[in-house]
């Protein structure tokens, strides 16, 4: 069977088409959401495992690192996403950042300047709950700053995130798809339950308006920035045991690849062990 991140991945050079994407759809899977949740478990486990070696590999000295970029709109289930990855390896391997509007300091910088201060160090997956492609997303469809100015962000993207790789890091971009009809039940299921009020925010419901103009951003996102050294992934969000299920697979393909192993220090066993004894 054709690997998660494989069937997933936006070929680079090519333009989805997200409404061709069936956003309730579960590529990869045949198991039933009973059965695709006791996997995600079991993946756990072998996660947690690749990120600990991940870890001690970097103390004595590999400077690789993952970074999980999770895009989409309102609702998509990023933080949801966040949390199932959290959750599952040690919590001191893992740098969580959350991107909202800037203030005022970061619009003083250049975009990419709070993105570089939130790179995981070597040893983590860093994960960002939005990233610096809210610089061609949002702002490409407020006109926030302008065209030629967003234009010419795919390309220094595209650079930067070379260089990321070429660092060390393993870079997992992915949107997380969801079909309007699925937002406007999230959102609705947000006014009804108080312990969700914190999280409503009015202006969600008017950014509605323009999903077209998001999806044509995105799909133009996803073409000019899905690389071969940082491909794009599109995963089907509407089913949250989907999403979760999917979300492990390709953590745990993007870990198995490092080919990682437990780093085998120059260590006098015998002389430790008699030097405890004696
Ligand atoms: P949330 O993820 O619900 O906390 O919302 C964060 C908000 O910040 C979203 O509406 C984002 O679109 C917005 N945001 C994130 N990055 C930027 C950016 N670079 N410029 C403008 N707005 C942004
Ligand atoms: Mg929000």
């Amino acid at each position: 069977m054709a690997s998660v991140v494989e069937l997933l991945r936006v070929e680079p050079g090519t333009t989805p088409t997200l409404a061709d994407i069936d956003p309730r759809s579960t590529p990869g899977t045949r198991k039933d959401k009973a059965d695709a949740k006791a996997e995600t478990a079991e993946i756990g486990a072998e996660l947690a495992e690749l990120q600990e070696q991940l870890y001690a590999g970097a103390r004595h000295g590999d400077p690789r690192r993952v970074l999980l970029v999770l895009q989409g709109m309102d609702t998509s289930g990023k933080g949801g996403a966040v949390k199932r990855v959290a959750g599952q390896v040690n919590p001191a391997g893992v740098r969580i950042t959350g991107f909202g509007t800037p203030t005022e300091e970061e619009l003083a910088h250049d975009f990419l300047w709070r993105i570089e201060k939130a790179l995981p160090p070597a040893g983590t997956i860093g994960v960002f709950d939005r990233s610096h492609y809210e610089d061609v997303l949002i702002v490409r469809v407020h006109d926030l700053v302008p065209r030629a100015e967003w234009e010419a962000r795919y390309d220094r993207i595209n650079a930067w995130e070379a260089g990321l790789v070429e660092q060390g890091f393993t870079l997992l971009k992915v949107m997380l798809h969801i079909s309007p009809d699925e937002q406007r039940e999230r959102l609705l299921a947000r006014l009804d339950d108080p312990t969700k009020h914190w999280k409503v925010n009015p202006a969600d419901i008017d950014e509605r308006a323009h999903w077209a103009d998001y999806a044509t951003a995105y799909e133009a996102a996803l073409s000019r920035c899905s690389t071969a050294a940082a491909p794009w992934h599109v995963l089907p969000a509407d089913r949250k045991w989907y999403r979760d299920w999917a979300l492990s697979h390709l953590l745990l393909e993007a870990l198995r690849d490092l080919d990682l192993s437990w780093p085998t220090p120059d260590l006098d066993l015998e002389g430790m062990r008699a030097a405890l004894q004696g």
